[in-house]
């Protein structure tokens, strides 16, 4: 028997129309590209998307048609995935961060038919236009006025493109909650980059998930900063779940260093912000240099890649801000757990804290996960056993677009009991704390056993003088791989072999500790601030660890 209540398909335009109707004064302001900060309402948001959905029809976007941004967060780039996404067409987040080629190459496979691009890359895609074999036509996000000099073909200024359209011609939203909405590439550390395809469903319950009390928990008093960027996995939600909430948003656009996010911080009085660590990195060394103070923001997501402790305890202990650990990949819509903690640990000593906040975190509603061996088998949630970490939701995928690495006849990459493996390999323990000790692939084998990467790089990024530390796999004839550790000194600072590792003595397990250490000017970050792991194993595949010389 069926349930008496009405059809409200979950599609993205609900979300605006939302917030137009309810909280229709509440600003969004953005340090536009040019220079100046931009304020607008999301009454004017709905409004200009209108208009995008109405240019974009003109201009012969149907719906299914991608059409792709490469920006940074801003009024115009939500405005144009509202627009698009509301009518039917597919948002096509592109990270600027990725090679040239690459760029290319993502967009030759989504058949992207326009681009919208920021002025910042103009120069990136006049170099790769001639590679681009399906977009028609370029709109760059700003005015006449700011309009530059392009050798791009069909190019046009983006106020010019939506100028004088109607606000109500378009029908928003008739078509079906699984329609997709959004695409998203991933950073293709392994093979080609492949396609994620969000439907409007995923991302309404998504966003709703995101935003539960022990998630963001984002009220409409709220100001809320996103600094990670709209391509890197939707902004973590945050672009959905700030009009749903009714929450004043403040886009950083493409400046941020640590003093121009403090400046946005402090002046918009941003009490929410959410970031990758590189970020929060330099937000601290900023604030410790120039002895500022943190005087709104009271919580902040950190997510990407691990919160390094250093970074957790200067924001709880020194800044009074709550820091809530992210877990969650681009399959994910990205998120799939936060560390918010039970009502058992809100009281616990510091330490005991601490330790917790540095897991990963709990499930929230809507993703099951386990842990499993090789042969799928669940494994216990003892907080010890390490084992493949596979989720399962509405806001997962299932298949990637046009069923690139399908695993499955039907297309899917799924295992056999129809979860998704993340590639990430973690402990849970008895309360449902989750904690990733290594990518699969980044997992150091020696001698049979397995050696976190993540453990080691987390304390030795506090050693005295270090800025980044990695911790790579090298190989060994006697114990297969071996630890070795990498560091990127601070600037001015030689910190030595020695004292990296005794800082490490006493907080790893012994036949953890690498066997030897290498100083680098840079270590190599991929597209989303993370460290590159497989640029390092290229540039030391052939690196002799002295232990290695005598073993053999
Ligand atoms: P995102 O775009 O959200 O960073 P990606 O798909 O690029 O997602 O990468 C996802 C991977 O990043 C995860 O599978 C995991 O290995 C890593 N990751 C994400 N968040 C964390 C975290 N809090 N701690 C450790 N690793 C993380």
């Amino acid at each position: 028997m069926l349930g008496g209540m009405q059809d409200w398909g979950l599609t993205l335009d609900k979300i605006i129309a939302h917030a137009r109707t309810n909280y229709g004064d509440r600003e969004i302001v953005t340090r536009s590209v040019e220079g100046p900060i931009h304020r607008q309402t999301y009454a004017a948001l709905y409004d200009r998307a209108q208009q995008v959905s109405h240019a974009l029809w003109q201009s012969g976007i149907a719906q299914g048609d991608r059409v792709a941004t490469l920006a940074w967060n801003s009024w115009r780039h939500m405005e144009v995935w509202y627009g698009a996404s509301c009518m039917g067409a597919v948002t096509h987040t592109i990270n600027p961060r990725l090679f040239p080629e690459q760029i290319a190459w993502i967009a030759n496979h989504a058949e992207d038919k326009i681009l919208f691009l920021d002025l910042t890359f103009v120069p990136l895609i006049e170099k790769i236009a001639g590679e681009l074999k399906t977009i028609r036509t370029f709109v760059i996000l700003t005015d006449a006025a700011h309009m530059p000099q392009t050798s791009l073909p069909n190019a046009v200024a983006y106020e010019d493109f939506i100028a004088g359209r109607p606000t109500n011609a378009i029908q928003w939203g008739a078509f079906d909650e699984n329609t997709a909405a959004g695409l998203c590439y991933t950073s293709g550390t392994t093979g080609d980059p492949k396609g994620v395809l969000y439907s409007h469903r995923s991302n309404v319950l998504h966003a709703l998930a995101a935003n539960q009390p022990d998630c963001f928990g984002v009220h409409a008093h709220d100001v809320v900063m996103p600094v990670v960027p709209m391509f890197h996995a939707n902004a973590w939600a945050i672009a959905f779940v700030a009009p749903m909430a009714g929450a004043k948003l403040v886009n950083p656009g493409a400046k941020l260093d640590g003093e121009s996010v403090y400046e946005l911080l402090e002046s918009e009085k941003v009490t929410m912000t959410a970031a990758v660590p590189t970020v929060w990195l330099m937000l601290l060394q900023f604030l410790q240099a120039n002895d500022k103070k943190l005087t709104t923001l009271k919580r902040v997501a950190i997510g990407g890649s691990a919160v390094p402790e250093k970074v957790l305890r200067t924001f709880e202990v020194d800044y009074g801000v709550d820091v809530i650990h992210a877990w969650g990949m681009t399959e994910m819509s990205p998120i799939g757990t936060l560390g918010a903690l039970l009502p058992k640990h809100q009281h616990a000593p510091i330490d005991e804290r601490m330790r917790l906040k540095l897991k990963q975190g709990r499930a929230v509603f809507t993703v099951e996960m386990k842990i499993v061996d090789d042969q799928g088998k669940e494994l216990p949630r003892d907080g010890k056993t390490f084992g493949r970490l596979v989720v399962k939701g509405p806001a997962v995928a299932k298949s990637y677009f046009k069923n690139a690495g399908a695993r499955r006849a039907d297309g899917t990459v799924l295992e056999e009991d129809g979860f998704f493996d993340t590639g990430d390999v973690a402990t849970i323990d008895p309360d449902g704390y989750m904690q990733i000790t290594d990518r699969a692939k980044d997992v150091i084998k020696s001698g049979g056993e397995w050696i976190s990467s993540i453990d080691i790089e987390n304390i030795a990024i506090s050693a005295p003088g270090v800025a980044c530390a990695a911790v790579i796999g090298v190989a060994h004839p006697k114990w297969d791989e071996r630890p070795l550790l990498i560091i990127e000194p601070k600037p001015g600072e030689q910190p030595t072999r020695e004292q990296c590792l005794a800082h490490l003595e006493g907080k790893i397990a012994k036949w953890w500790m690498p066997d030897d250490v290498v100083f680098v000017e840079k270590i190599p970050l991929g597209a989303t601030g993370k460290i590159n792991k497989l640029a390092l194993r290229e540039t030391f595949k052939d690196y002799v660890l002295p232990s290695a010389q005598a073993a053999e």
